[in-house]
């Protein structure tokens, strides 16, 4: 029997939370009364995860586990995720419970009247995050915004819930480069915001540091506007300008007032401008160039070592 819901884990090294995390997601879909799959993707855990997944799968038909065959990063988790929901529905949730499964009754409760295709959870407070952290996403969400072409939603993270039309738009976006976040927007449909109280880790670290945020943050940067490309040709055409006229100047000053030539500073000063605002603009090209050069590989975005369900078992 196909599904009517589906929920989407991603999960590295979740050994500390993954017990009672399927613990509350099943005593909630438990609860109701619909036929639902949960589908727990092992990102690669080096830890006990892949093997509690797989049990969970081997026991209960609800429950599958796609385990990729190394750590490809929460965003290529979720596409092998999309790739296999059954269901009708689909709910993006965190296996550390930030996003608590408890809100799934009332997200299928506004699905059902409000008639849209997302519903997408917008948080209100970010408990235990640091203010550096909080700091940090509110200016990044400001500068996206500024460069993208359509509006990318703040304070959202990958926790909504989608239906089988938003989905297959979603799984039509081929790109290796995945911000998640960008795309889901990039799709629109109709969309209902729903806020929520994202609550803090229940155990374990965050697997995400500031490293690979500072990398998302490009990556959602460059994924979606190519205005950084045009700052730099603008800013280029600036200097270019301010040099040709600066030049008229110093000629005519030389000519009129007999000026010598001089200025060791200030030509040192226009040089090491110039030459850092070329660097910079060359740096920005170069990253286009390699996203390019990535997506021209068109190397799969994550790759399955094993897929356990029970009824693949008994197929066998
Ligand atoms: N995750 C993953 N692959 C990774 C990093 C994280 O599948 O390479 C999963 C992780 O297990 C968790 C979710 O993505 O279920 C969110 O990760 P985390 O809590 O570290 O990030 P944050 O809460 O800071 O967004
Ligand atoms: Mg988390």
């Amino acid at each position: 029997m196909t599904p009517e819901l589906s929920i989407i884990i991603p999960l590295y090294n979740e050994i500390e939370v993954i017990e009672i995390c399927h613990q509350r997601v099943s005593d909630v879909l438990n609860k109701l009364d619909l036929e639902y799959e949960i589908i727990y993707v092992d990102d690669g855990s080096q830890d006990k995860s892949a093997e509690y997944v797989s049990n969970l799968a081997h026991n209960d038909a609800r429950v599958r586990a796609i385990l990729l065959s190394r750590n490809f990063g929460k965003e290529a988790a979720l596409s092998a995720g999309f790739d296999h929901v059954q269901g009708e529905l689909t709910i993006i949730l965190d296996a550390d419970l930030q996003d608590p499964p408890e809100l799934i009754p009332e997200m299928l409760k506004v699905y059902e009247e409000k008639d849209v295709d997302t519903i997408l959870m917008k948080r209100t407070q970010r408990d235990g995050e640091s203010a550096t952290k909080k700091q940090s996403a509110y200016w990044f969400y400001r500068i996206l915004n500024k460069l993208s072409d359509f509006h990318i939603p703040e304070d959202v993270g990958d926790f909504r819930l989608m239906n089988k039309k938003s989905l297959d738009a979603l799984k039509k976006l081929p790109e290796r480069n995945r911000y998640t976040k960008g795309l889901f927007a990039w799709i629109g449909m109709d969309t209902f915001v729903m806020h929520y109280q994202r609550d803090p880790r229940v155990a374990g670290v965050a697997k995400q540091n500031y490293a690979s945020l500072f990398k998302l943050a490009f990556e959602g940067i460059s994924s979606f506007s190519i205005h950084p490309l045009r700052i730099s040709t603008i800013l280029g055409i600036i200097s270019a300008l301010f040099g040709f006229l600066f030049g008229i100047y110093i000629a005519l000053k030389s000519l009129i007032l007999g000026d010598p030539v001089s200025g060791y500073p200030s030509t040192m000063a226009i040089i090491t401008f110039l030459g850092g605002a070329q660097l910079l603009g060359i740096g920005i090209v170069g990253e286009y160039i390699g996203k390019t050069y990535i997506e021209s590989k068109q190397r799969p975005i994550y790759l399955i070592k094993k897929l356990v369900s029970k009824k693949e078992i008994n197929e066998k």
